[in-house]
């Protein structure tokens, strides 16, 4: 008997893999990367194997996919800008594609009755399983026997009997299985989302206002939403300025011919890109707005290339000013 799991690397989704296996079922592991908590480093496939027997995983890019719930969410945000229950049916709705392609017989997912309080409730597990085409085909081994039973349960191709009715946002079943697996060390429960972080959200709404109604952000834009801080000038202008070395190599990495790149010349300190439309006084402000961070009285001599290029000198401005354009 197959199954396809959802796994996000929090402990709740290994504990449900582990669960299953346990009962016979192969699991085909599936991790959705998302703009906001994809895992593409090799060594998260790595430790999975490693640590917790987890083979085979497999990254399906949602990135594009995920955009449209940013902008309208048919089923509205959570406490941030997080559509979760909408994403829900997305990452469920991925799982059924693989499904159908692997020919697996239902769903697993770590998910816990009464854990988060968007998408976790009875109800709204019910609704996003019918969203999703998979009613009664997705199986949640750890609170399982508090839910109706799902098709894989009620023919008898999983032992009700041996799931879990674990409920709520404690961790100490949880913990007690996986000591029971011999598992010495456990991933963070939450997996990690940026939408659910306030300052990111903040910074992401700021990028919505300042899109033209129903344009979605680019993964790009997302990208350097990640990164340094970032100001709001005027016109819609805005100025992303890193705040260490390997920030200041994203920004420049993430530049497009349509930007401003601002980079110091001939001294350590913070680049910068313009997005938008720039006009000389744009650029003397987000520089001179760079130049409070950097080390001294200045003046300092950045670059500057977009449809034109040179280098300007500036001065830094007072930092009252600076904390005007801020995105806080
Ligand atoms: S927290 Fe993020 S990844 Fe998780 S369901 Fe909500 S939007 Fe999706």
């Amino acid at each position: 008997m197959k199954a396809v799991a959802l796994v996000s690397g929090g402990l709740d989704s290994l504990l449900a893999v582990r669960l299953m296996e346990d009962q016979g079922v192969k699991v085909v592991p599936l991790h959705m990367v998302t703009p906001f908590t994809g895992v593409l480093d090799p060594l998260f496939l790595k430790e999975l194997k490693e640590r917790y027997s987890i083979k085979g995983c497999r990254l399906v890019d949602i990135k594009e996919a995920f955009l449209p719930l940013l902008r309208d969410p048919p089923h509205g945000f959570g406490k941030h800008l997080n559509p979760c229950i909408d994403c829900k049916i997305l990452f469920l709705g991925k799982a059924r594609e693989i499904l159908e392609e692997e020919r697996a017989s239902f769903v697993i997912t770590g998910e816990v009755i009464g854990q988060r309080p968007m998408s976790q409730r009875k109800e709204v597990l019910s609704l996003i399983e019918r969203a999703s085409g998979l009613e009664s085909l997705v199986l949640r081994p750890l609170s399982a026997r508090l839910l109706p039973p799902s098709l894989p349960e009620r023919e008898g191709l999983v032992d009700r009997g041996r799931l879990e009715a674990i409920r709520g946002r404690g961790r100490k079943r949880q913990l007690e299985l996986a000591r029971a697996f011999g598992w010495g060390a456990f991933p963070s429960p939450a997996g990690g989302c940026l939408l659910t972080d306030p300052p990111f959200s903040r910074k992401l709404k700021d990028l919505l206002d300042h899109l033209s109604p129903g344009i979605l952000p680019s993964l790009r834009d997302l990208e350097l939403l990640k990164v340094g801080r970032h100001f709001r000038l005027s016109g819609g202008l805005k100025l992303v300025m890193g705040r260490r070395k390997e920030e200041n190599e994203v920004v420049r990495s993430l530049a497009t011919p349509k930007d401003v790149l601002l980079v110091p010349q001939g001294f350590p300190g913070p680049s910068g890109l313009l997005v938008g439309k720039a006009d000389g006084e744009d650029l003397v402000l987000a520089l001179s707005i760079m130049a409070r961070y950097c080390k001294g009285e200045g003046p300092f001599v950045f670059s500057y290339k977009g449809e034109e290029e040179g280098e300007r000198e500036v001065s830094p401005l007072f930092h009252q000013e600076v904390e005007r354009w801020l995105v806080t």
